[in-house]
């Protein structure tokens, strides 16, 4: 298992940490991953830091030891099970516990590696065990994670090696076509968070790019979700936290919702956004914008109502659509879905 200096110091940071305490919980998680018995005196010897520094972390859980001061966890990690990390992970020959369970799964997934993960639901209590194979769910004991890891067999995505990509942007290839009308360097399907990425860079670089969408300029993140989900959820929490926060200094009251004045505000923001962030962006960059729904007719030519459009290389930014479970009588009712709830 291998981790970086960097992504231990942000992780610190994130915890209020100064940089002493930020070594020592580096230094005893190095030594705790590598198998190797460290002492609280050698911590600090090691880590060249003052005793209350060291009783800092070890009061805060930032680093575990067990009864005769060998350090036995550190940041998130422990080799026994201590208060606060209640998911335990078996992999690489060990068994570890987690206090987050993101990292039970996601340490096994970003490594590619076999593991189990064994936690229990937070709601329920019932316990879940999910067995990793190659970093993905091969098995799971709970309902839920079962229909989760089917959900994502039914997509084709499956995490591959890392792939390192070109740092530095080399010119754009220009095919000799661009002053043709509708030939063009770059077509791109959909209109989402990855086509305005796509179209950004391919515009920066020379390239005449079109972009093609059926539906709503912005795709999903915009228009039926992060934005909308995010700001309705805000609202709920604020109303929720009106009649229930702790302070008998601050007087608040929860009164009532408005939910029609609550979606012309979401409409509002999203309005706003989809206009500063996606609508005014094409005409800046300049590239193309086709409405309507795209299929390929052959490896060149993607046919748009009854326009053909041609191009050297083509993105399909074409999202995703939520997949329903298969729940018996779930057809013969009237279910929503993340799509259709906002519309
Ligand atoms: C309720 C909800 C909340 C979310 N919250 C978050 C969040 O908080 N943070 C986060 O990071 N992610 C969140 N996501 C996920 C995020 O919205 C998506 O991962 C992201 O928007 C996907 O972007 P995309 O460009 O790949 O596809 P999309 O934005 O879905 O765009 C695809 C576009 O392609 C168009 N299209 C498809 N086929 C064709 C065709 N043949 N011809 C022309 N056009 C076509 C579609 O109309 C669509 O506009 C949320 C998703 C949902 C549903």
């Amino acid at each position: 298992m291998e981790t970086t200096n960097t992504a231990r110091d942000v992780h610190g940071e994130l915890l209020g940490l100064d940089a002493a305490e930020r070594g020592l919980v580096r230094t005893a998680f190095l030594a705790m991953i590598e198998g190797e018995p460290i002492t609280l005196d050698d911590l600090a010897r090691r880590a060249d830091s003052r005793p209350a520094k060291l009783r800092n972390v070890v009061t805060r859980g930032l680093v575990t030891v067990d009864e005769g001061d060998v350090v036995v966890g550190a940041a998130g990690l422990s080799l026994v099970p201590v208060p606060r990390r209640p998911h335990r992970m078996l992999g690489d020959g060990r068994a570890w516990w987690t206090w987050c369970a993101v990292d039970a799964v996601g340490i096994p997934a970003a490594l590619g590696a076999d593991a189990v993960a064994e936690t229990a639901c937070e709601w329920c209590g019932t316990p879940v065990r999910l067995e990793l194979r190659a970093g993905t769910i091969a098995n799971a004991t709970h309902p839920e994670a079962r229909l989760r890891a089917a959900a994502l067999a039914e997509t084709p995505y499956r995490p591959g090696a890392p792939e390192r990509v070109a740092a530095e942007l080399g010119p754009a290839r220009r095919n000799g076509h661009s002053g043709g009308d509708d030939w063009y360097d770059l077509a791109i399907v959909g209109s989402g968070g990855a086509a305005f990425a796509a179209a950004i860079a391919a515009t920066e670089r020379g390239a005449k790019v079109v972009m093609i969408e059926r539906g709503i300029l912005g795709g999903t993140c915009v228009n039926i979700g992060c934005v909308p989900s995010k700001t309705q959820l805000r609202a709920g929490e604020l109303f929720w936290r009106a009649g229930r926060q702790p302070f008998g200094g601050i007087r608040t009251r929860a009164e009532s919702v408005d939910l029609a004045r609550l979606v012309d505000e979401k409409d509002q923001l999203v309005s706003t956004l989809r206009r500063e962030k996606y609508e005014n962006l094409v005409g800046e960059y300049g590239w193309e914008l086709v409405r309507g729904e795209a299929r390929f007719e052959d490896a060149e030519t993607l046919i748009v109502d009854d326009r053909a459009i041609r191009a050297d290389g083509f993105v399909l930014a074409t999202g995703a659509r939520p997949s329903v479970p298969p729940i018996p009588g779930l057809d013969r009712v009237d279910y929503l879905t993340a799509q259709r709830s906002w519309t």
